[in-house]
């Protein structure tokens, strides 16, 4: 049977506010209707606890299908199925429903699928109705009951489905009892009067339920609205206006504005899914902030939790509930000597807020000559004008040489390219030479050294060898130089514990906290500080030693109260014990991509992971940079379903510490796949 209709949608989910409402009635009537107006429709019934249901409607539609395929889980209660199928000793299989799924999908050029009870019916531990919805990555038709006391049902069906990320595309109410009063009349209007959703239609009372009486009936309901795609062409619509309008960061908008770009509409766990329902494990997890996983219902629900108290209110001059539990969570969990939190919105300006507090801490206590920094070849400390003064990577930095503030760059280690040729272990970190100089030179003028401590992530994952980070912590010891630790990367278990700092036992001078502080959710930054920098603020009001420094969004409550749900869930979790053998399987499966022949160097700390591509092994030559081999290598892994983003030359893996050993598998299977099929094929 061919098409004699336009439609571009493949198919719709019908469900309900409750058992009973007509959903088997509603997905005959749609069918049928479908098929007489010549469109080649399938039905589906993917879970059955009792009654006939399924081979009801393969009968009365005359399909030829398997009732195995039509309803490939089965169960005999009428009970609600995680129930139902336990009892029987038997499972739901997500995955064979699905299969069935698209195979009828792939018959029939329209598919109404059935649900079972609503949309939060259990099928599985912390599986619904809902997750089926959207694995099968459909629209969804809500059957409500007409009648007293029903409207409340509908429009919690509705709010409901809305807030799950799921398109409602109709709702069709029926008339399941016999009555026709004042209710049953004045329904649809109050309905449709508080949702943006189209009422498709209502159905009377049928005293037998058969194709003909109901075709009879379906004559009036408009199935428009569920026959076209909205998605897809929304989807165009949306990558059209975002070329229009977005300026996106570090992006050629040449390039941009010329290619095919992904618009991410929503997230489950690990992965992240499109405007067209393509989904994709989040390989970089969401540029090196997502730690739980997204759409984590305890996060969810402390922001839903918090947002009906308030979602900000102002720290200068008031505390806050969130924050105030924030900041003694934060001390509890970091390095010793670090007693005091200020604050911010990212890691550029919990960097600002670093730099800032040194300078005035000399300047508060009358030493007025330490005013410089120390930074290191290499760093990355974010993009506002003070943290790129102390950035160390000319391609970001150098054209905004003549804005930045003078400080001291010295030598970082960087043991694939080490500048003094020496190897680790052996070395007796030479590459630290030019360190310990400036500061023997100018320790009196210098206010702090800056460095992002073990790795240095922008740079290329560029990480260190044991015991550097202990020596550059004595050796500001022994000059009275602040240390100042960016663990904007390295923070929150990214290395394989709390923080960076912990794999030395150091305790810095202040600590510079964003990224994966909130799980990923929401911007929110903190610089940490000992109690000697603070009290170097305590003074009489008239001594304007004060910090004159806020943000307006400082300590968001809504921030807050993630990063708190973020940091009960490494607890309730054990988060960092349970990456310990995640970090293993890495460790193991890198050792391969040595052996690619395009493969130079590749570094790995907990979870952060660096491959180096060069053009030449054996001399270390690089790529050049415009061959932009990083990003083929990246669009490459799109295809299969992984996003990544490289830095240059460099493949970076930065998953979320909540990813599962068969996802991790799949990621560095299929970015080996990439970097070989690009580097040796091209
Ligand atoms: N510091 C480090 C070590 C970083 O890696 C970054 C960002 O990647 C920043 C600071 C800047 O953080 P944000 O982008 O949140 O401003």
């Amino acid at each position: 049977m061919g098409r004699s209709k336009k439609i571009s949608k493949r198919g719709i989910f019908v469900t309900g506010t409750d058992t009973e409402v007509g959903k088997t009635l509603v997905t005959l009537g749609i069918a049928a209707k479908l098929k007489t107006e010549g469109i080649n429709t399938g039905v589906m019934k993917p879970i059955q606890c009792g009654g006939d249901d399924s081979r009801f409607l393969k009968k009365s539609l005359g399909l030829k299908d398997s009732l195995k395929d039509i309803n490939p889980c089965y169960a005999k209660a009428s009970l609600s199925p995680n129930i139902s199928f336990t009892r029987e000793n038997k499972a739901i299989n997500i995955s064979g429903i699905l299969k069935c799924y698209h195979k009828l999908e792939r018959i029939y050029n329209f598919m109404v699928v059935e649900g079972v009870g609503g949309l939060l019916v259990p099928l599985k531990n912390n599986y619904f109705i809902s997750d089926l919805i959207k694995e099968m990555n459909l629209s969804v038709l809500i059957v409500g009951r007409l009648g007293l006391g029903t409207i409340n049902h509908t429009l919690l069906t509705v709010k409901m489905a809305q807030d799950l990320g799921l398109d409602v595309a109709g709702i069709i109410l029926n008339n399941s009892q016999s009555k026709n009063g004042i209710a049953e009349k004045t329904n649809p209007d109050v309905i449709s009067k508080f949702t943006d959703v189209p009422i498709l239609g209502v159905l009377p009372y049928l005293s037998k339920i058969s194709k003909k009486n109901i075709e009879k009936h379906m004559v009036d309901i408009n199935l428009k609205p569920i026959l076209m795609n909205k998605k897809n062409s929304k989807a165009e619509v949306l990558n059209k206006m975002d070329k229009k309008y977005i300026w996106h960061p570090f992006t050629q908008m040449k390039d941009w504005l010329r290619q095919d770009n992904l618009v991410i509409d929503r997230a489950e766990g690990n992965y992240l899914i499109d405007t067209k329902g393509r989904r994709y494990l989040d390989g970089i997890s969401s540029l090196w902030v997502n730690v739980h996983g997204h759409r984590k219902k305890e996060i969810d629900s402390a922001l839903r939790k918090q947002i009906n108290k308030v979602a900000h209110t102002t720290l200068l001059g008031l505390g806050s509930v969130p924050s105030i539990e924030l900041a003694k969570r934060l001390i509890d969990i970091s390095p010793r000597g670090l007693k005091k939190v200020f604050f911010s919105d990212d890691g550029s300006t919990s960097v600002e807020i670093a730099i800032k507090l040194a300078y005035q801490y000399w300047q508060n206590i009358s030493k007025k000559k330490k005013k410089k920094f120390i930074y290191l070849n290499n760093s990355y400390h974010g993009d506002t004008v003070g943290s790129i003064s102390i950035g160390g990577i000319d391609l970001f930095h150098k054209i905004y040489h003549s804005l930045l503030f003078n400080s001291f760059k010295v030598a970082a280690p960087y043991c694939y390219r080490c500048i003094k040729h020496k190897k680790y272990p052996g070395c007796k970190f030479e590459c630290l030479e030019s360190l310990s100089n400036t500061l023997r030179k100018h320790h009196n003028s210098i206010a702090g050294l800056v460095v992002e401590p073990t790795v240095q992530g922008a740079a290329g994952m560029i990480v260190w060898p044991k015991g550097v980070l202990k020596k550059m912590s004595s050796m500001c010891k022994k000059y009275n130089v602040l240390f100042v630790v960016d663990e904007v990367a390295t923070g929150f278990g990214r290395t394989g514990k709390m923080f960076s700092c912990e794999h030395e036992g150091i305790s810095p001078d202040i600590m510079c906290l964003a990224k994966g502080i909130s799980g990923g959710y929401l911007p929110i930054a903190a610089t940490l500080a000992s109690q000697k920098i603070f009290d170097a603020f305590l003074a009489d009001y008239k001594e304007q030693k004060t910090f004159f420094h806020g943000h307006t969004y400082t300590g968001n409550p809504l921030a807050a109260a993630a990063s708190i749900a973020n940091l009960e869930i490494f607890k309730k979790e054990n988060t960092l014990l349970k990456m310990q053998s995640k970090i293993k399987i890495i460790q193991k499966e890198l050792k391969k991509f040595s052996k690619l022949k395009h493969v130079g160097d590749v570094r790995q700390k907990g979870f952060m992971v660096g491959i180096e591509l060069v053009r030449d092994k054996k001399t270390k030559k690089p790529y050049p940079w415009e061959e932009k081999i990083g990003v083929n290598v990246c669009k490459e892994t799109c295809k299969h379903g992984l996003i990544l983003r490289p830095l240059g030359n460099v493949i970076v893996l930065m998953p979320q510490l909540s990813i599962k050993k068969l996802e991790l598998k799949k990621i560095l299977d299929i970015t080996y796949r990439a970097i070989r099929d690009i580097t040796e094929n091209s």
